[in-house]
This record gives structure tokens, C-alpha cells and sequence, in this order.
């Protein structure tokens, strides 16, 4: 308990806590309901130490419900870039778990990040609020075999679902590098594969369901609150919990892939002829230093598998090798050229136009093995701007900063390769998410540039490359990939690419979460307009300070915006009997939206006494009757 105060008063900044800690047990599952204080003799899952608040308006929720939280963890991403330590860490089972989380943080004043596997390489999941991680929450409710549809609770990953999905000979139509993310994460920062075939992982979403702020579960699709919907298909958890996906897949196959590497003037040459547009699946890695591409298609196929005949780095010693040469070029930058020709020649070949290939299934053949730890800077543009872009990339990275036209030194500048080349293919297609990444009316060209961090270290290059990069990026109108580590954007340029969408984002997010409960320091400045433009909501989070960690990466602090106001509780300052005032706010802005309009069947609040006025007025609106978790679950 000691560590949990010291806590408190680091990252607040105040001598004290002003509140005397309450050590509260959460009770376990399928506790026998009570009224009185949850504390007592119920066993013990996790001690807990809030204020005092938090004990009492525990006790006004359903104690049948629980509260599955922690306070040890340590949140930190994939690559170790951003650590971060909640107040709560909560991993709920049930909706209605879900639902209780959400009330208590509103009546607690409290901000909610839910978090996936943490792949976002950015702050953009780091919080010193409530955390909220759907691991526990990963069902797969429903196959529908004919329509080729899967409904899934929003927390399983992308893994366990193509596995489930092999069952009923079905697959997801397209992957990205990896298939570890939750499915929820992984579509609520527009991940992408490579593909003309396809869009982002977003567009196979029929259906979602999402609790928002004020308890409701609502669900949404192209017919229903298509606006909510628009908003819920790319909503960098801005918007509430989503927690059910329906989700296309297609009939499961295999694929046969080929890899060649190539001189980057033939593959530029191919640009427009059939280089994106041949195969189902392409993706080309850009060597600059080599001044060579690797080319990788893979296409459907009936054929028996067949394993490829090497994969050096996927090997312990070519893992090992790679590493630290990537760590001595820390101390020896302009080592990277050589690194990068021995590397990729020990793993694709030496000579041009060598080629390797390989069959298996569709859903592990489309992965690759991201290696290291890494900082990934992701960018679209629109896919004819690609041989241009890349060819002044390449100019500049060998020094040629006039022919480039970035005007960014490149003095002793080295960096670490390939440039990941990937294309999605979204033209036309309805509804579209307020925040794609693609382009309605061109296919658009995703260029990484990826740097690794050797053993948790950042490369020298980083600020200089990334600088250049995004300048570059800029001149296309280019749109960066929301989970990574771009750094020269904010709601001016993001207005300037996105346009209306972005207002209309904004305003959709704003009617479902009027209080900020899911709005971090990340979407401040990103998304949202300045705070002299947009006053900072009562539940946003901001970020206090961020500093270096001796073992690498960074450590994030934030704090609530309002709820810690010098130092006086927010309660006693509002003079408030309980955080339930706050439920009666949220009710009446629910029941005003515009955004739920012909849904009424699928607004679903909170199942307990807590909510009952809230409650009896929705069920007014609604004339259904049908409320809370269990019809949920049924429908
Ligand atoms: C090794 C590696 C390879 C990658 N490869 C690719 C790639 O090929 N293509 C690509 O496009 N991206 C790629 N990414 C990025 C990755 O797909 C995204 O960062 C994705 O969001 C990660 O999913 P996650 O489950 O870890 O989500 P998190 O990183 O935990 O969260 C991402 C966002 O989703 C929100 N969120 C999570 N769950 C919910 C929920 N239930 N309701 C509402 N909001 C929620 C979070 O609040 C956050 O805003 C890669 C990342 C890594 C580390």
C-alpha cells in the first residue's frame, strides 16, 4: 500500500494525499449479492487502495457484478517506446462487468483508456486513470457459415479468431504483419495489410456494439446510427468500449508466395504495370542504400504447402546477427549501408532477381516476423505520388539533398532499412470511416519508414530522419498511421488532409462522451482543436510529464484533468452526495442524441437500481422494455 501512496503524491506533484487511502477487496465472481459494505469477508481477488469515495459508490452498484481490478500493473507498449502505470487495471468478464466499470469511473470522475495487446508503438494507450483490457472478453459468439460472417467479442485477437474460423473453413479476408492484436485495437487505428483487393481491417465490420459513457450499450452498422457507425469503424478508443464485433471473413485458402529482390528502377518501371495489381497480395521493401527492392506477391492457390527453403534471421544466429550489428551501428552509424547489403543478402539473396517461395495457409502466410523492438512511422499517400516520393526519399538518403527537395541535412546521417511499401485499395467503398486512412477516390500507398531500437536503445537518427520524412509526407497531403510515431501533427494539419470528416468525428465523439471519459493527452494533440478552440472536458486526461527510463523507452504521467483540482476532492468541492448526479447528466444527454434515431431496439443501459430513473425514462422512449446485460446477451 506504502508504493501506491508514494505513487500518488509523484504524480501529482503535492506533498501529501488529501484524502485518507480506503483499502477496499473486490469481491470475487458470483460473490452472493449484498447490500452492505463489499469489503468484509468476501475472499479477496486484489486489495485496492482508493479514497474513500470509491468505497461508497462501489457499495451503490450491484454487488453481484464484479469489479476484477488490480493496481500493480505496469502498461507498456509492444516495442517498450511508452510505459505508463493506471490507478486501476481492469480486466472484466461480462458485459455487465463492463457496464459497472464505465459507471463508476463516471461517478468517480475517473478517465477510461481501453487497451488491446498494446501493439500501438505510441503514448496513444497510455494513462494514469482507468485502464481497461478486454483479454477476458473474447467469445466468439456467432458463425454465420452462409453469409460468411463471425460475431466476436471485441477483446479476442486476431490469432484466436482465424483459428476459430478454420473450424467453419473461413478466414479474415486480409492481415497486416501480424495477427496478435485484438480485433477491436486493431481496427480502431486503421490497420491495414497490402492488398489492391482490400481496404483496412475496418471495412469488413457489418456491425458493433459499443458501451459509451453513460452505461448504454448501443450498436450501430451502415443502416443503424450510421453516423455512430462511421465514427466506432476507425475511433482510436475515443468514443466508448466497443465490445462486439460482426466481422466478414471469406472462405479459407492457401496461398502461394514468391519473394524476388530487385533493382528499385525495374520495380519502379512495373509501378503502373501491374506491380500492385497482378497478385491479390503484394508488398515491396525499399533498400536505399542497395538502391534494390524486394517484391512480395502471394495469390490464392489449391496447391499442397511447401515451407521456403531458408529464412536466415528467422533463425537464432541471423536473429541474433542482425541485432547486434543494428546495436554497434548505435556507436558507428555509417556501418548501416553495409549492414543493410549483408543482411538482406544473406536473407533474400545476393544477386538480383534471386527468388524464394513458399505455400501455406492464408492466415500465417500474410505474417512476417517484425523482429526487434522499433519506432514506426507510417504514412498514405495517394499510390501514383509513390515512385516520386520514393525516388527523393532515396535521393536524399544518399546525400543528395538538392535533387530531393527536403531541406533537412543529411549530414552524417545514416538510417536503418527497408522502408516498408504497402498499398489498400478503398476507392468507393460505403460507409467509410470518418478517420480511413485511404482515399475515397485513388488507392493509397502506405510507406513506413521503420528504425529499429536495438536492445531497447533509439537510434541516433531518429529526429533528423523522422523530420524529413514527414516533410516529405506533407507535400503528398499524406495521412499518417494513427498507431505510430509521427510527431509533427496536430488538429491543423489533420483538418487540412481530413476535412470535414475530422469536424464530423469530432462532433459525433463529443455527443457520445460529453465528459471526455475516453480523451487522453494523445487525442488532444492530435485530433482535437486547441483548448482555447475546444475547453478541455471535465474527464480528459492530460499528460503531466514523460521521462527517460534507463532501461530505454519512456515513462508517461498523467492526470485527470478536473477530478484532483489542488488538491480538494472534487465531491466535497461540488458538495455533492454522490457521484450518481453525474448519472442523471449523462442519462439526459443520451436521451437528446441525435445519433441513435431508428435504434431504439439496441439502446440497451445499465441493469441495475443505480440507473433506475435513467432507466425508466429510456424505457419511455424505447416502449421495448428490454434492458441490461442479459438481453444482451441474447441478442
Ligand atoms: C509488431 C507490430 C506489427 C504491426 N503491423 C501492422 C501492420 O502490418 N499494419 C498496420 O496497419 N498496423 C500494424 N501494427 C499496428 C497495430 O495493428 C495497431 O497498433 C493496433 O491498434 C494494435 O492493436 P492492439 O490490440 O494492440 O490495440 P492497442 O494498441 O492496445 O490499442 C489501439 C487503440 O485501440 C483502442 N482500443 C482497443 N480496444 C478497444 C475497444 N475494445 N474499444 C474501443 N477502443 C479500443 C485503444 O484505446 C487504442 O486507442 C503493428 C504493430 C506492431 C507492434
Amino acid at each position: 500500500m506504502t508504493v501506491v501512496i508514494a505513487f500518488r503524491v509523484n504524480i501529482r506533484g503535492v506533498s501529501s494525499t488529501s484524502y485518507r487511502p480506503l483499502h477496499i477487496s473486490t469481491p470475487t465472481p458470483k460473490a452472493p449479492p449484498r447490500k452492505s459494505h463489499q469489503t468484509s469477508e468476501m475472499a479477496q481477488i486484489s486489495n485496492l487502495t482508493m479514497p474513500p469515495r470509491f468505497g461508497i459508490e462501489l457499495d451503490r452498484t450491484d454487488p453481484g457484478v464484479p469489479f476484477r481490478a488490480s493496481q500493480s500493473h505496469i502498461h507498456h507498449t509492444w516495442a517498450r517506446t511508452f510505459h505508463s502505470r493506471p490507478e486501476l487495471y481492469i480486466r472484466p468478464q461480462s458485459l455487465a462487468e463492463i457496464q459497472k466499470v464505465v459507471t463508476l469511473a463516471r461517478r468517480m470522475r475517473r478517465r477510461i483508456v481501453t487497451v488491446g495487446c498494446a501493439h500501438s508503438p505510441s503514448d496513444l494507450t497510455c494513462t494514469s486513470g482507468w485502464m481497461l483490457n478486454l483479454d477476458d472478453f473474447k467469445e466468439v459468439l456467432k458463425v454465420d457459415e452462409k453469409g460468411q460472417t463471425m460475431t466476436v467479442q471485441a477483446g479476442i485477437r486476431l490469432h484466436d479468431m482465424n483459428l476459430k474460423a478454420k473450424e467453419y473453413g473461413l478466414t479474415m479476408p486480409n492481415l497486416g504483419s501480424i495477427d496478435e492484436q485484438s480485433l477491436a485495437g486493431a481496427i480502431a487505428t486503421a490497420t491495414h495489410g497490402s492488398s489492391m483487393d482490400h481496404g483496412l481491417l475496418s471495412d469488413r465490420v457489418q456491425s458493433l456494439r459499443i458501451v459509451l459513457a453513460n452505461g448504454q450499450v448501443v450498436k450501430c452498422s451502415a443502416t443503424q446510427s450510421p453516423d455512430l457507425f462511421r465514427a466506432a469503424l476507425v475511433s482510436l478508443g475515443a468514443l466508448g468500449i466497443i465490445v462486439e464485433i460482426e466481422f466478414q471473413m471469406v472462405e479459407a485458402s492457401s496461398v502461394e508466395w514468391t519473394q524476388t529482390i530487385r533493382p528499385i528502377e525495374d520495380v519502379l518501371a512495373d509501378w503502373n504495370n501491374g506491380l500492385w495489381t497482378t497478385n491479390e497480395f503484394t508488398r515491396v521493401w525499399w533498400m536505399p542504400y542497395m538502391k534494390r527492392a524486394i517484391v512480395w506477391r502471394a495469390n490464392k492457390t489449391t496447391k499442397a504447402h511447401m515451407k521456403p527453403a531458408y529464412n536466415w534471421y528467422g533463425g537464432n544466429v541471423g536473429f541474433h546477427t542482425y541485432h547486434i550489428l543494428l546495436w554497434i551501428s548505435q556507436y558507428v552509424p555509417r556501418f548501416l549501408p553495409t549492414v543493410e547489403w549483408f543482411v538482406f543478402g544473406m536473407q533474400y539473396g545476393f544477386k538480383d532477381n534471386t527468388t524464394i517461395t513458399a505455400i501455406g495457409e492464408q492466415r500465417t502466410e500474410l505474417l512476417m516476423n517484425c523482429l526487434y523492438s522499433q519506432f514506426v512511422n507510417e504514412w498514405s499517400i495517394p499510390l501514383d505520388k509513390g515512385p516520386e516520393a520514393l525516388t527523393r526519399l532515396t535521393n536524399w538518403l544518399h546525400g543528395d539533398e538538392h535533387s530531393s527537395g527536403i531541406p533537412f541535412s543529411t549530414k552524417g546521417l545514416y538510417v536503418h532499412s527497408p522502408i516498408e511499401v504497402r498499398v489498400a485499395n478503398t476507392q468507393g467503398r460505403e460507409p467509410r470511416p470518418y478517420l480511413d486512412t485511404s482515399y475515397p477516390d485513388t488507392p493509397a500507398l502506405y510507406l513506413n519508414a521503420t528504425l529499429y531500437r536495438p536492445y531497447n536503445q533509439d537510434p541516433p537518427c531518429r529526429e533528423r530522419y523522422y523530420q524529413a520524412f514527414e516533410h516529405l509526407m506533407k507535400e503528398y497531403n499524406g495521412r499518417p498511421h494513427w498507431a505510430k510515431n509521427f510527431q509533427s501533427v496536430d488538429h491543423a494539419y489533420l483538418s487540412s488532409v481530413y476535412g470535414s470528416d475530422l469536424e464530423d468525428f469530432n462532433r459525433v465523439r463529443n455527443e457520445v462522451d460529453p465528459e471526455g471519459m475516453f480523451l487522453g493527452a494523445w487525442h488532444r494533440r492530435t485530433i482535437l482543436p486547441s483548448k482555447t478552440d475546444m475547453p478541455i472536458f471535465p474527464l480528459e486526461e492530460k499528460e503531466v510529464v514523460r521521462k527517460d527510463r534507463r532501461s530505454g523507452g519512456v515513462d508517461w504521467i498523467g492526470e485527470q484533468a478536473r477530478w484532483w483540482d489542488g488538491g480538494v476532492d472534487v465531491f466535497e468541492k461540488a458538495d455533492s452526495e454522490s457521484g450518481e448526479s453525474f448519472d442523471l447528466m449523462a442519462g439526459a444527454e443520451a436521451e437528446n442524441s441525435v445519433l441513435f434515431e431508428g435504434a431504439d431496439r439496441d439502446v440497451e443501459v445499465f441493469g441495475t437500481e443505480d440507473m433506475g430513473e435513467v432507466r425508466g425514462r429510456m424505457r419511455e422512449g424505447t416502449g421495448e422494455g428490454l434492458f441490461g446485460a442479459s438481453v444482451f446477451e441474447k441478442m
